[in-house]
């Protein structure tokens, strides 16, 4: 159970200077963010939730990165993280940077997915609600519609800010050129695009094909996420498959994922973290922040554990060019899997 004394913040979480700026805009995030797209559902205990979500915030990790559908089921992490913020955190409001987005099914009928002004602006109503807050600092479209004109989506997003229930826009999963026109579409409508969020990790190089050049020519900042490729890139299956972890539980991890190709690439991998004295998620992630073009690492943590050794990532100097080169051939390129 939680009891609703606000958590007491740890007065060193801001010693560490762990802020990027986000591309050509005023807003700093944290170069590790918290996301909760799993372990925040239904079926994890409130009190791991509750752990995790202060924990980050005692380290500095100012940013919470939510959608209308994660659970599952769909919209509880928001209701679950709603209801720690508010017995918690809510007189740190002001330091927090917490996103949502819509995109993917969240109800029937032909209003609840994908990227219609009705399903968006309704879908940011219901976010709000969950969230048990006046508004979200991030608002993002989760994947690009291609039945909705870009301009129909974009004037959501954009109206969204206008009537204060969010402070920026993003986008998720778009296309290089995509995100050139929706930069375009936005700016003339007085709304930059803040942020981009694409997948990227050591084993999916998908945005070095073209959307880390237009998200650097643009000016606009990226949140990259599973840069830990689910788990892949950490020493969680370099010994079998341990009991509840994602490989056991998740339709978007499986056993199957766990190969020898995979096996011989990680292995090689904390080699090299090893040789640095860090463990392979920390090296992960530095390999993601070795861009100045990505803002902040999104991460996934099942434990308080894991998320103090993500953030230790932080602690190491950055990857000289010859280990970058080292680990070259064991990052795969484009969306080969590993
Ligand atoms: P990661 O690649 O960071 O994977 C997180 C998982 O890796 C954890 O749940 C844990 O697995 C394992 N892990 C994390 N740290 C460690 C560690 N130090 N040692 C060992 N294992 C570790 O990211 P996610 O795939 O979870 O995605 C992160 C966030 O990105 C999401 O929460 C969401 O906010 C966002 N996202 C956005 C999407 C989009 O379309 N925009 C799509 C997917 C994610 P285990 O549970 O087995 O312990």
């Amino acid at each position: 159970m939680t009891t609703h004394t606000p958590h007491v913040a740890d007065e060193a979480r801001y010693d560490q200077d762990i802020y990027r700026r986000c591309g050509r805009s005023g807003l700093k995030l944290p170069a590790i963010s918290l996301g909760l797209w799993q372990n925040f559902g239904g079926s994890t205990s409130v009190e791991s939730q509750r752990d995790i979500i202060l924990a980050a915030f005692d380290l500095g990790i100012t940013h919470y990165d939510l959608a209308n559908n994660y659970g599952p089921p769909a919209g509880a992490a928001e209701s679950n993280f709603g209801r720690i913020f508010s017995k918690k955190l809510k007189p740190y409001r002001d330091e927090i940077i917490v996103s949502t987005k819509a995109g993917y099914w969240m109800w029937p009928g032909p209003y609840g997915e994908w990227g219609s002004r009705k399903y968006l602006l309704s879908s940011l109503d219901q976010s709000l609600k969950r969230l048990g807050l006046d508004y979200v600092d991030i608002f993002y479209h989760h994947r690009p519609d291609p039945d909705t004109p870009l301009e129909e989506s974009l004037s959501a997003l954009d109206q969204a800010v206008r009537s204060g229930k969010a402070l920026y826009v993003g986008i998720s999963n778009y296309g290089p050129d995509a995100t050139r026109d929706a930069a375009r579409i936005l700016k003339d409508l007085g709304t930059p695009l803040l942020i981009h969020q694409p997948r990227y990790s050591m084993f999916d190089r998908t945005p070095e094909q073209g959307l880390l050049d237009v998200i650097g020519e643009e000016g606009i900042g990226s949140i990259v996420f599973s840069p830990l490729a689910q788990g892949l890139l950490t020493d969680r299956y370099l010994k079998g498959i341990p009991k509840g972890s994602r490989a056991t539980h998740s339709e978007f991890l499986t056993k199957d994922q766990i190969t020898e190709t995979y096996l011989k690439r990680a292995i090689a991998l904390n080699e090299i973290a090893k040789g640095r004295g860090q463990s392979l998620a920390q090296l992960a992630l530095q390999w993601v922040l070795r861009d100045e073009r990505v803002t902040s690492a999104l991460v996934g943590a099942s434990s308080v554990k894991q998320l103090r050794t993500n953030v230790a990532a932080l602690d190491f100097d950055p990857l000289t060019n010859d280990e970058i080169a080292a680990i070259e051939p064991y990052a795969v390129h484009g969306t080969e899997r590993a």
